[in-house]
């Protein structure tokens, strides 16, 4: 599980918030470090909205806002946001919908750092909290992950130790491939090149 703004995704702007539904771009690194998940992971979105109850965007906004992010980030399942300021509202996106999941045990507490969005996506996917991660960039994304009882990691933190060693074992395989590969070119072209000659 991922925290959003600030972990994930910054305005491509360069402001402070999205300008537009599409003004996102994946912050440096995150890309490489989500790599690392592959086989056996589910990647979810965990993100406050309360720009929302602010009146700063509209639900339909936010809802458009997700579903770029899960078009920029295609490892992405889908993502939970809160919209308003005391946690009693939760929905669910996917690239094609949005669920209204605001009824379940967790109303008032979908607002990060409350857990109530980590745990109902924890128990959507039927993982328990010892299996699950979560990385944030904010005391309340800590705070929210301790309550719900899963690991946490400071986004920074996250970036930077996957930067080096993320290739995955079909990666390397490839590359290896290619290697070969563009030895036994060199190899052809110096054939044709002593042929020239004679
Ligand atoms: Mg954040």
């Amino acid at each position: 599980m991922i925290d959003l703004d600030g972990t994930l995704r910054e305005p491509l702007s360069g402001q402070r918030y999205f300008q537009n539904a599409q003004d996102q771009q994946m912050i440096a690194g995150a890309d490489l470090a989500l790599r690392a998940y592959q086989d056996g992971w589910i990647i979810v979105g965990i993100t406050n909205q309360g720009g929302v109850a602010a009146g700063h965007k509209t639900m339909q906004r936010c809802i458009e806002e997700q579903q770029y992010t899960l078009q920029l980030v295609p490892q992405l399942k889908e993502i939970y946001f809160c919209p308003d300021f005391d946690g009693r509202k939760c929905f669910r996106v996917t690239r094609h919908n949005a669920y209204n999941h605001s009824q379940t045990q967790w109303f008032k507490q979908y607002r990060k750092p409350q857990p109530g969005m980590l745990k109902l996506a924890m128990v959507r996917h039927n993982h328990p909290p010892e299996d699950c991660l979560y990385i944030g960039d904010r005391p309340e994304d800590e705070e929210a992950a301790r309550r719900a009882g899963v690991a946490f990691e400071w986004a920074e933190d996250w970036i930077t130790r996957h930067q080096t060693t993320t290739y995955t074992c079909e990666e390397l395989i490839m590359t290896n491939t290619k290697d070969r590969r563009d030895d036994d070119d060199n190899q052809g072209q110096q054939q044709d090149d002593d042929l020239e000659q004679d």
